[in-house]
């Protein structure tokens, strides 16, 4: 499988020439076919085997062929992660991956200052990365809506349960609608992991590698 079997289209593919990325890893080839189909996806895969651009790429093909106005406020889509350094890496790999493309990216994190990133939602973002505590933070000062998103994303799902984070995460995924498209990732899938992405997947494919 070549990136261009995958249906990516010309500004994606120049920004992968760019990163000398030459054929799509395993769990790449895997998914992308069925995000961009639409389909919710459960994928088990560690760091290091090209996850992140298992999600971002077709996320990113699919934001640029979105031509809905931006909401204030609103957001398109919704990565949710465990840590900041996460969030942060996360972002930097769909800034990389979009540079060709006019996708808004925001990343919400704590630690920092809560003001800039309520002045930067306020017009709207395409893909929000956020850890749980602090967007719950900007959602109940009404900062940001997530009820309009198309996509909810879930990386490292395992983690964020080892950190305690699943009241949050209960609490985020109340907000969001019904009609949206999820991707659930995680290294290793104990029974908490598999009821949460049962909950939360409709009739998902499952891709590991
Ligand atoms: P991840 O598993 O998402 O943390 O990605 C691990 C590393 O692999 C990152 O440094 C990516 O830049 C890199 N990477 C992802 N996909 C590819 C690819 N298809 N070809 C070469 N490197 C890649």
């Amino acid at each position: 499988t070549t990136f261009t079997d995958l249906a990516l289209g010309a500004p994606l593919l120049k920004a992968l020439a760019d990163e000398n990325y030459t054929a799509p890893t395993p769990i790449q080839a895997q998914a992308i076919p069925y995000v961009l189909d639409g389909k919710d996806l459960l994928g088990i895969a560690q760091t290091g085997t090209g996850k992140t651009a298992a999600f971002a790429l077709p996320l990113l093909q699919k934001l640029s062929m979105d031509k809905a106005r931006l909401m204030p406020r609103s957001t398109r889509c919704l990565i949710l992660v465990p840590t900041r350094e996460l969030a942060q890496q996360v972002a930097d790999s769909i800034t990389t991956y979009g540079k060709y493309l006019r996708v808004r990216t925001s990343v919400v994190v704590g630690g920092v200052s809560i003001r800039g990133q309520i002045r930067r939602l306020s017009t709207g973002t395409d893909v929000l990365v956020a850890t749980p505590g602090r967007l719950l933070d900007l959602i109940d000062q009404k900062a940001v809506t997530i009820s309009d998103l198309h996509t909810l994303i879930l990386d490292e799902a395992d983690q964020m349960l080892d950190l305690g984070f699943i009241h949050d995460l209960r609490r985020i995924t109340k907000l969001v609608p019904a009609k949206r498209q999820t991707l659930f990732f995680s290294a290793t899938m104990p029974k908490q992991i598999a009821e949460l992405a049962s909950a939360y997947l409709t009739d998902p494919v499952q891709v590991s590698v």
